[in-house]
């Protein structure tokens, strides 16, 4: 594929205007909450590459995807963009985790052993094959309060009593970096409660493993709610690309 950036058609000046209507609420919000810019993920997902490569002239350098299918081709057509950032934000079957180190610098969503050991592998076998840097691992946090009292993980991430052992796991894993810790806000939640939750178990993580800072939460909706809980990662797709278009 040719990998001249689309500039100027109408389809980059709307993602323009909308990256800047983000850009300023992450810096009100920040300002709001005496606390330093957190990095913007925008998310990708459903839509197509020309947008990722039309957000990378725009001068996003992070992008999220949950999906390998998808993200590994969009990578794929965009290997010429140096320094893009991949971030792997979804749930992930074991058996993707060869793909997935494949473009991935980071994966928010791990959530349980297995997962940590099909990692690990896959890393050091893509290391030995081509290289690559270890991998950013950011565990996901099920905040959903009927989860946690049903004692049930299940989609949606690691309960957080699950999480010291997941973190021991990661830490002593080769090819693996622990970050830290991602969430959703539950639905139909109060973001701002769960985000605080969020926080408190960032911090009991961190007396562990001071390498684990980083928290990775708030979406299009609640990005403000993240940012006052301490997100050092937002990941946000409508706000910044509109809805997102069926994918056949
Ligand atoms: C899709 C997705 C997002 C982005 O959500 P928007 O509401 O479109 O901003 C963030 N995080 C995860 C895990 C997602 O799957």
């Amino acid at each position: 594929m040719e990998h001249g950036l689309p500039t100027g058609d109408a389809r980059t000046l709307e993602l323009a205007e909308r990256l800047e209507r983000v850009r300023e609420r992450i810096a009100a919000a920040s300002a709001a909450a005496g606390r330093g810019l957190p990095e913007l993920i925008v998310v990708t997902k459903f839509h197509p590459a020309a947008d990722v490569a039309r957000l990378y002239g725009l001068g996003v350098r992070q992008v999220g995807e949950n999906r390998d299918q998808e993200a590994s081709a969009k990578a794929a057509e965009l290997t010429a963009l140096e320094g893009l950032s991949w971030h792997f934000i979804g749930q992930l079957q074991s058996n993707k985790a060869k793909s997935v180190v494949r473009y991935a610098t980071a994966v928010h969503s791990v959530d349980r052993g297995p997962l940590v050991a099909a990692l690990s592998k896959a890393v050091l076998a893509e290391q030995e094959a081509r290289g690559r840097a270890d991998l950013e691992v950011l565990l996901q946090v099920n905040l959903d309060p009927e989860a946690i009292a049903a004692g049930a993980g299940g989609r949606g991430g690691a309960l957080p009593d699950e999480l010291p052992a997941l973190a021991g796991q990661v830490a002593v894993a080769p090819g693996l970096r622990l970050r830290g810790l991602m969430a959703v806000a539950p639905l139909g939640a109060d973001a701002a409660e769960a985000f605080e939750r969020l926080h408190r178990i960032s911090e009991l993580l961190r007396r562990e493993h001071p390498e684990a800072g980083l928290l990775s939460a708030g979406m299009s909706h609640d990005l403000e709610d993240a940012i006052a809980c301490g997100a050092t990662h937002l990941r946000i797709g409508t706000d910044v690309l509109g809805p997102r278009p069926p994918m056949g």
